[in-house]
């Protein structure tokens, strides 16, 4: 984009008089953030209009969550103007850095939404026509605090700050038919910037309105009728992300948004297909559909009866949903995997219902073994069944998890369709994740490699030869960041980290098969070790955390409370806080996540082998030069192959050993039969931490009784954990160590989300 200073300085300072009747003297941060954000976006029209209008096959993206996080650096640098903005702002006194205190964009719980960003911003850079499809929340994910250790929420009012980067578009509008209810879906389109190439892709988020405007008759006639009431409050069901990530909690509200989210898109969509009056039978030669998890997949049923109301036969609509629909798994948990009930769903959307029936009879014609092939069963709909059934192409998001769902959670379909099963392994946007975070390293790359890299991530492997020259350059930039990191960290969190420890950093949703209280463990481990001396010179480390817990998952809150405790103990300790600091940082989102992977010296990512689909967080840290510590799980086991497992540091069982260890598994003797580990485990219940509300006794338990104890094996993994964990932080600090480092961020061109999207528009669009 071509900037220039002194128009630009008069398009900010004429936006302010108009919206705010100030001048940029006078005005507020947030007004100062609307009008720059603004005089930008009245430039970026005609690239958006030309990008969408270009007559391709486009394809869109499905998703209940884009967690997008702070949008303005990262257009302001796609649109190649970043520096050239600040040094305008800095020529009448402001500094771009202010607008830092902008709230993240979090309307997304974790990696799944955030893939979605990533996703987003890696087809625009490569000039894919993909768009992203879901819902204007107007609550985000909860903000995060604690209070005496303890995980509290508070609402995320991210429009707070307004919205510049979006447009309400309501001549799109879109009435969305519930059987009790009418609403009217309005879209706000954001544009999605590609890196410095001109194209702007859509990222339309719709906004639930009531049909009519606020209805003071129809609330009176309610008089308090529980039924009415709650319908009326319906028309709010854009209000707030559901707080999960990887479990599923069938409410009704989250019917409605799913639905709402997919009947608006397709509404849409089908209406300007009709409008370019080609036939709606190939309507796959210009749209295809891509189903992030199994959240939008009421898409099929809904275009189903769109289509059938248009006059097209099941058959031949049947046929257009097989053509359009790909589905992308993100996990193997059960629990994740949407389900719902026959009869409300019926209920709220019989329409609907009636097509998914119609899927289930065809199907059970075609496989009239019942006990393997279904999807509705029992009074239940089986959304990842229908999704497979109906989809060209199923995915898994990285080579492991993708044989997993092979060979056991879909085995049976497997069997059936095996050429739909493809492996898509996750990516993130270097972008983001090395050009806006890490500015200073990615310079030094460009000075050796040139700046190709930047959207071909495949030429890190180039600097190879370089690594030993630039190893100065690159522990004097780690030590910057650190330094950087630990002063925004004394300044939120109020906790000291002295900038010359290893940064040890595991950050992530808080779940148990994540496994941070095994983290803590070890912790709790080094520290008996240091106070009796049978761990003697341990090398200074700060461990840090970041996690929000969902507010229900108690197990998740309790972790989050022990490692509160542990912190103040370690940190509280005159003599052992030489040698550790432990902090959970609060509150981490994307912008936290951007600051700590610039300034980790360990990642951490530990969860129980075969659980964590691909995680994109390890590949953050990698892309920035960082080892790994971990378990042959997801994307750890891809990263080891291209960095070689002799840069990073595995532990632990095996998905074939967790298998067979599962069979016999007796998580007591494990732990009796070890000191170490007796210790740490009843530090939880020996009046070591104070436990007011008993949540670590629950913890405790959740180890050693119950259905199935410590489900996710950390007495297991622990010796084998802390012996490598131990060997990595006394390799710290040498050549070798940084050189390990290094060969990783060489190594991460994989992971490049252009990668990502290049292979899903080959292998599964077929777009160009
Ligand atoms: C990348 C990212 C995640 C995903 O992290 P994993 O370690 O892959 O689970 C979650 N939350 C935020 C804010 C992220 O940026």
């Amino acid at each position: 984009m071509k900037f220039q200073k002194k128009e630009f300085l008069n398009d900010v300072e004429r936006i302010l008089r108009a919206d705010y009747a100030c001048d940029i003297r006078h005005a507020n941060k947030k007004e100062l953030y609307n009008a720059v954000s603004k005089a930008v976006m009245q430039e970026v029209y005609p690239d958006w209009a030309a990008s969408s209008a270009v007559d391709k096959k486009r394809c869109g993206y499905f998703s209940a969550e884009f967690l997008m996080g702070r949008a303005i650096y990262n257009n302001l640098m796609n649109l190649g103007i970043l520096d050239d903005v600040r040094g305008a702002l800095a020529s009448v006194g402001e500094d771009l850095g202010q607008f830092e205190e902008v709230e993240d964009a979090a309307l997304g719980n974790g990696g799944l939404g955030r893939l979605a960003a990533c996703y987003l911003e890696s087809a625009a850079s490569t000039g894919l026509p993909l768009d992203g499809y879901g819902i204007r929340y107007r609550y985000g994910l909860f903000r995060q605090l604690f209070v005496d250790g303890y995980q509290k929420e508070e609402g995320d009012d991210w429009l707070k700050w307004g919205d510049p980067w979006s447009v309400r578009e309501e001549r799109d509008a879109t009435i969305v038919h519930f059987s009790d209810m009418d609403i009217l879906a309005v879209p706000y389109d954001m544009p999605i910037f590609g890196y410095k190439n001109g194209v702007v892709n859509t990222l339309r988020l719709w906004s639930s309105e009531p049909v009519r405007p606020f209805d003071f008759e129809l609330f009176d006639t309610m008089k308090g009728d529980a039924k009415a009431v709650e319908n009326f409050n319906a028309t709010k069901i854009c209000d707030v992300l559901y707080p999960n990530d990887n479990t599923m909690v069938g409410k009704m509200l989250r019917l409605r948004q799913q639905y709402f989210m997919v009947s608006a898109s397709l509404q849409d969509i089908v209406r300007k297909y009709k409008a370019t009056g080609k036939d709606l039978r190939k309507l796959p030669e210009k749209y295809c559909f891509q189903l992030n998890d199994t959240h939008p997949v009421l898409a099929i049923p809904e275009l189903l009866r769109i289509l059938r109301v248009q006059g097209l036969s099941f058959e031949e609509a049947f046929e257009v949903c097989h053509k359009a629909f790909n589905f992308t798994n993100h996990t193997i948990m059960a629990e994740a995997l949407e389900k719902w009930d026959a009869l409300a769903l019926s209920d709220l959307l019989p329409d609907v219902y009636e097509q998914i029936v119609a899927c289930q009879d065809r199907l059970s014609e075609q496989q009239p073994d019942s006990s393997r092939f279904f999807i509705v069963r029992d009074g239940i709909v089986h959304m990842a069944n229908l999704a497979i059934y109906v989809s060209s192409k199923v995915n898994g998001v990285a080579e492991i998890h993708t044989e997993i769902l092979k060979k056991e959670t879909f085995k049976d379909w497997y069997e059936l369709f095996p050429e739909k099963f493809v492996n898509i392994t996750n990516g993130i946007t270097p972008r983001r994740w090395i050009l806006l975070n890490n500015p200073e390293l990615a310079k030094v790359i460009d000075s050796k490699i040139g700046d190709a890299w930047h959207t071909d991530l495949k030429q890190l492997a180039g600097l190879k030869p370089y690594v030993g020259e630039i190893l100065p350059d690159f522990k004097r930039i780690k030590a910057e960041n650190k330094r950087k990191l630990a002063a925004y960290i004394k300044e939120r969190e109020g906790v000291e980290i002295p900038e010359n420890f290893i940064f040890d950093i595991q950050i992530k949703r808080l779940h148990e098969y994540k496994r941070q209280l095994m983290n803590a463990f070890s912790i709790l481990h080094f520290y008996y070790g240091i106070k009796e001396g049978s761990i003697k010179d341990f090398p200074p480390t700060a461990f840090i955390f970041g996690a929000k817990a969902a507010p229900g998952y108690y197990m998740a809150k309790a972790v989050i409370k022990l490692i509160n405790e542990i912190a103040k103990l370690v940190n509280g300790d005159a003599e052992v806080s030489k040698f550790m600091r432990v902090v959970f940082v609060q509150d981490y989102d994307v912008s936290y996540a951007e600051k700590l992977v610039c300034a980790a010296d360990v990642s951490e990512q530990i969860s129980t082998a075969g659980m964590e689909a691909s995680g994109t967080g390890n590949m953050k840290f990698m892309l920035n030069g960082t080892v790994t510590l971990g378990t042959m799980d997801g994307a750890n086991v891809e990263i080891c192959e291209e960095a070689g497992r002799e840069n990073n540091y595995i532990f632990g069982a095996t998905v074939d050993e967790v298998a067979v260890i599962k069979r016999s598994y007796n998580p007591s003797a494990i732990i009796n039969s070890s000191p170490e580990l007796k210790r740490v485990t009843d530090a939880l219940i020996d009046g070591t931490f104070s436990d007011e509300r008993g949540v670590l006794k629950r913890l405790h338990e959740s180890l050693v009784s119950g259905h199935e104890p410590d489900r996710y094996l950390v007495a297991y993994d622990f010796a084998d954990y802390i012996r490598v964990k131990e060997t990595l932080l006394r390799d710290y600090g040498t050549d070798a160590f940084y050189t390990k480092s290094l060969l990783n961020l060489c190594a991460a061109g994989k992971f490049s989300a252009d990668r990502s999207v290049k292979d899903y528009a080959e292998l599964i669009w077929k777009i160009k």
